[in-house]
């Protein structure tokens, strides 16, 4: 098998430790060509400054994140989500973002509607896609492990993701993460479907027993997930752009020394994925 695509740095991973400044140098300093940032981070760092610091780093944008959290108990709700989504095309293209991922939202506070929420997401996607077609952001849906699905994302496979794109046209493909599509029985097919609309793979490792919903990811090799597969599937359906390494660990990764952290990502990666 052929050596993974370049290595990208998502920014969760040393979140804790470093800002997005400390990142760009970070990277630099261990060869890491590709940088994925959060929108907190690049705010705090100001989005003219982290252009310029990025450009001159020779640093790929692998992605922005993040967009989406479309579905709101209300309309107004649901226009500051869209106005926010515009911000975020906004950054993405200042930044010079190959896509802008989303985390689509779950469901409103409340609400038992799962097919309404799913339907806002759709709404919310149509209603700013424009503009990110107009600024040559592609919006890049993550499916999300279902288990996110009341409260961070409700588009819960790629065939789903795939489905919104068929509807939606050009501009909008779909982020493949590891740790959200591994357990899917059908994901050969729908890796293969989504082929050249797959924007961004992301790798971390699905780790036994994992102990928070959210922030107890693994590092690639430390779980479960056979992510080599993975990345022949996507490989397969044409992607050629980064592994982007996205680990949100509050009770490990996020402890260490952030150049502990890239150094391990830098050897998991040449080993593993
Ligand atoms: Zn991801």
């Amino acid at each position: 098998m052929a050596a993974p695509g370049p290595l990208s740095l998502n920014t969760a991973t040393i979140r804790e430790q470093w800002s997005l400044e400390q990142a760009i140098e970070g990277c630099q300093r261990h060869g890491i060509s590709g940088i994925s940032p959060w929108r907190d981070k690049l705010g705090q760092c100001g989005v003219e400054k982290a252009a310029k610091l990025i450009r001159a780093a020779n640093l790929t944008v692998t992605g922005l994140c993040r967009g989406g959290m479309f579905p709101a108990a209300d309309a107004a709700g649901r226009k500051a989500a869209i106005e926010d989504n515009r911000r975020a095309i906004d950054e993405a293209a200042a930044i010079g973002a190959q896509c802008l991922v989303l985390v689509v939202g779950g469901m409103p506070t409340g609400s038992r509607d799962l097919p309404g929420a799913r339907q806002q997401v759709e709404d919310g996607i149509a209603a700013v896609l424009e503009q990110a077609r107009a600024c040559g952001v592609p919006l890049a849906i993550e499916p999300l492990h279902p288990m996110y699905a009341a409260d961070r994302a409700c588009v819960n496979t790629i065939d789903q993701a795939m489905d919104i794109c068929d509807r939606l046209g050009t501009g909008i493909g779909v982020a493949v993460d590891v740790y959200h599509v591994w357990w899917d029985p059908y994901l050969p097919a729908a890796i293969e479907r989504a082929g050249n609309r797959i924007l961004a793979f992301h790798v971390c490792d699905w780790l036994v027993p994992t102990t928070d919903l959210l922030l107890d990811r693994g590092m690639m090799g430390d779980g479960v997930i056979d992510i080599p597969a993975i990345r022949a599937l996507v490989e397969r359906a044409g992607y050629k752009g980064f592994c982007e390494v996205e680990i949100m660990s509050a009770g490990n990764w996020w402890k260490k020394p952030a150049d502990e952290v890239l150094k391990t990502c830098i050897e998991r990666h040449a080993t593993v994925v």
